[in-house]
């Protein structure tokens, strides 16, 4: 498949602290991958450099066919490079107000179609759109999240760690929407500890130490002896 974003040789840092090493990332155009690590291993700051909310070493970055690695974050954002934090939602405001934050820019009669749209396709935040986030669930709340992230269409899509603070039956509820989101066809990338995530994915790779330790189709992945015993905690076939 030919490559839609590319990411090549991404070095960054804190301070002194080196915490990326020659990270190179490849997806075709739809494309859903999950970068796996455990805590600390600098999947956050890899989606922030990615999008311009880390300063880069060294490394290239395409959309597109396009270089973006010296542009400015709001105008990724304008490229169609979103962002899902952990946190994802204002707690503080309804759900139709974070949506109209996720739709910043938007003429009014085109946002008030998107947010009737978001509305169908999560029926729970239609009902509820007027509470406040923060009385939501947590499963509803990260649907928000998603929803937010997408009420102007995303070309790519990078989501950190959308299971975090999920119960297992809400982060069943998070993958069945991200299953639904791969059918309008955005590109995404999930930097996941979870490996139920791996179901919805086409391409993993593993972050280990600031380095990339594994690259490979879904199946590769689950064939790999030391993977399989990092994520899986089993060990041979
Ligand atoms: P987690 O799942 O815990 O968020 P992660 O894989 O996203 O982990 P990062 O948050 O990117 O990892 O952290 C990578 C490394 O950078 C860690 O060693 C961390 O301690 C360090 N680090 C992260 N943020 C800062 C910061 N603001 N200042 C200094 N060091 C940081």
């Amino acid at each position: 498949m030919e490559s839609f974003f590319t990411a090549h040789d991404i070095e960054a840092a804190y301070g002194r602290l080196q915490v990326l090493w020659g990270v190179d990332l490849t997806l075709g155009r739809g494309e859903v991958a999950v970068l796996l690590g455990s805590n600390g291993a600098g999947k956050t700051t890899l989606l922030k450099a990615l999008m311009g909310l880390r300063p880069l070493l060294k490394g290239e970055i395409t959309l597109g066919g396009q270089r973006v690695e010296r542009l400015r974050p709001d105008v990724r954002v304008q490229r169609g490079i979103h962002y899902m934090t952990e946190l994802g939602v204002f707690p503080n405001l309804s759900v139709d107000e974070n949506l109209q934050v996720g739709g910043f820019g938007l003429a009014r009669a085109e946002l008030r179609r998107r947010i009737r749209d978001l509305h169908e396709t999560f029926p729970d935040l239609g009902r509820l759109h007027t509470a406040s986030a923060a009385s939501l669930s947590g499963g509803q709340r990260k649907m928000l999240a998603v929803a937010k992230a997408i009420v102007v269409p995303p070309r790519l899509l990078l989501m950190d760690e959308p299971s975090a603070g999920l119960s297992p039956r809400f982060v069943a509820e998070v993958v069945a929407v991200l299953r639904r989101l791969r059918e309008d066809g955005p590109t995404m990338l999930i930097a996941e500890q979870n490996v139920k995530f791996l179901e919805i994915a086409d391409r993993a790779y593993v972050l280990d130490g600031g380095r990339i330790s594994f690259a490979g189709s879904v199946a590769e992945l689950t064939a790999d002896d030391a993977v399989r015993q990092a994520y899986f905690g089993v060990s041979g076939h």
